[in-house]
């Protein structure tokens, strides 16, 4: 990124009020035009991604129209029509999370929001995933932790690592979701025993779209948002996402956000909220 502050600096010394102004002008501009970049470019990733599944929703729909006199083909391809259509809802759903998220503002998103619930919801959205494969989901850590937010991005952040650390993981294994309270901030980390991710691409996997060598795992069907979604959630909030992990080993996200007291009620929200 362009460092704005050094012209500031100098232009200020000649004509401090004038020049301020320009400047910060420029400055809003030059952010505008970055904003609208990143909304062009994410626009034409998601008609791009939408393609892919639109298209087999198609063509899929045509044969079994041709198949119409065979019940076991007409069967076999309305299972497949229905996984490509699980897979656009999901897609969809994530663009819309991800644009809510670009609309947010932070100091908008001020409810107090336990990590004990946001927890549990993560968990309970991932119960199918996990009972399919016999992973057990363990909870362990500091409980009545709370953090100052929007409560549907939090959970939405945290769902996507838990249903992420299932999802990348084999049959029978442990993932383990561990809260801890550190001074001013409260740490969410989902360790799971899975595939891991290569040395190098962890640098790319919080970016839009971007998947690990998407042949590795065609069937599990993902659509590299979730991550993204993650890593603005946490920048929204002041807070910050790391992983560590190795290949065939296992992966843990840990999601750190400023922590807030539950009593701890901001002057301009009136007092008779819990
Ligand atoms: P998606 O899971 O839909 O592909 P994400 O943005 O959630 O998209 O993740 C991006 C990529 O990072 C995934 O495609 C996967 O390769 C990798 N990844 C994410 N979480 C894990 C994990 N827990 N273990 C291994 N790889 C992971």
């Amino acid at each position: 990124e362009r460092d704005l502050s050094a012209p500031l600096t100098v232009h200020a010394r000649v004509a401090p009020l004038g020049s301020k102004l320009v400047l910060a002008m420029l400055e809003d501009r030059t952010r505008e035009r970055r904003v609208e970049a990143v909304r062009r470019d994410f626009v034409a990733n998601v008609s791009h991604e939408l393609k892919t599944p639109v298209g087999a929703i198609k063509l899929l729909a045509e044969t079994i129209e041709d198949a119409s006199d065979d019940p076991e083909a007409v069967r076999r391809f309305a299972g497949r029509l229905r996984v490509e259509s699980d897979r656009l809802t999901d897609l969809v759903h994530q663009v819309i999370e991800l644009s809510r998220l670009q609309d947010t503002d932070p100091s908008e998103a001020q409810d107090v929001v336990g990590i004990d619930e946001v927890v549990r919801i993560a968990v309970d959205t991932s119960a199918l995933a996990s009972t399919a494969k016999q992973i057990s989901v363990v909870v362990r850590g500091d409980t009545g932790l709370f953090v100052r937010g929007n409560p549907q991005l939090i959970s939405a952040a945290v769902s996507n690592l838990v249903s992420n650390a299932v999802h990348y993981s084999e049959p029978h294994s442990t993932v383990v979701v561990q809260t801890r309270g550190q001074g001013q901030t409260v740490e969410i980390a989902v360790v799971d025993q899975g595939i891991g991710i290569p040395a190098d691409e962890i640098d790319r996997i919080f970016e839009r779209f971007y998947r690990v060598d998407p042949a590795r795992h065609r069937s599990t069907g993902g659509n590299g948002l979730g991550l993204s979604i993650v890593k603005h959630v946490a920048a929204t909030h002041g807070g910050d996402v790391k992983v560590w992990s190795v290949e065939g080993q296992g992966s843990t996200f840990t999601l750190t956000l400023p922590s807030t007291s539950p009593t701890d009620i901001p002057s301009d929200i009136p007092s008779d909220i819990p």
